[in-house]
């Protein structure tokens, strides 16, 4: 259920990114930026289009996320577009953004927007700066600091496909400074720091980490 709902949500915020990378491409084109232009006309026009587009995707693109690996080329997507299944090739070709009903031409015009669409969708939210600190979470030190990703993304790939943990949870930060950050990676590999020491709490129970903790402390 949590996860339907969570798809749902998904494909519904990706439309509307795909519609303004569309319509960014619309805007853009001079034959459409002509003085007599009614822009209103435009946006309807454009999200026309973008709803004929949008269904001539593979489901696989609409449900872009930033956990999807490898990440889609534009070049293949739309190779997978049939043209013939949506009115949008006849209709790209009526308003003149391309000069006839070729196929390959409103390719072209979708690559472009599946381009930025694909880069944007599959782009990692922001690190958690909701919980930086002022001081290292390992040594207590207030001196400048680095974060470092709980689950290295490195590991993101297997850990997904594994179920080792949701995929919000992967872009969890630890804020540390720079000696107690490599200090982390001395003592566990990328593997088991995102299989057995994703929490603060869980590295400082290594005795390895308290007692470098205590050392940098001082
Ligand atoms: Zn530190
Ligand atoms: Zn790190």
């Amino acid at each position: 259920m949590e996860m339907s709902d969570r798809d749902t949500h998904n494909a519904e915020s990706n439309f509307s990114l795909f519609e303004d990378c569309l319509a960014s491409r619309v805007f853009v084109l001079p034959s459409v930026s002509d003085p007599e232009g009614d822009s209103e006309d435009l946006d309807e026009f454009s999200l026309y289009i973008a709803q004929e587009a949008w269904l001539a995707l593979p489901s696989k693109i609409r449900e872009l996320t930033f956990t999807i690996s490898p990440i889609p080329e534009a070049d293949e997507v739309v190779l997978d577009i049939q043209p013939s299944s949506t009115d949008s090739t006849d209709t790209l070709a009526t308003y003149g953004l391309i000069s006839s009903g070729d196929s390959d031409e409103s390719h072209t015009f979708l690559r472009y927007v599946l381009i930025s669409y694909i880069s944007l969708a599959t782009k990692p939210p922001p690190a958690w700066s909701s919980t930086r600190t002022n001081e290292c979470e390992i040594c207590s030190r207030e001196v400048p600091l680095t974060y470092h990703h709980l689950i290295p993304r490195s590991t993101h790939e297997r850990v997904i496909k594994r179920g080792w943990h949701p995929p919000e949870m992967l872009n969890n930060v630890a804020w540390l400074c720079r000696p107690c950050h490599s200090t982390v990676h001395t003592v566990a590999s990328n593997e088991e720091l995102a299989n057995e020491y994703y929490t603060v709490e869980r590295l400082l129970e290594r005795s390895d980490t308290q007692k470098w903790a205590g050392y940098a402390s001082k």
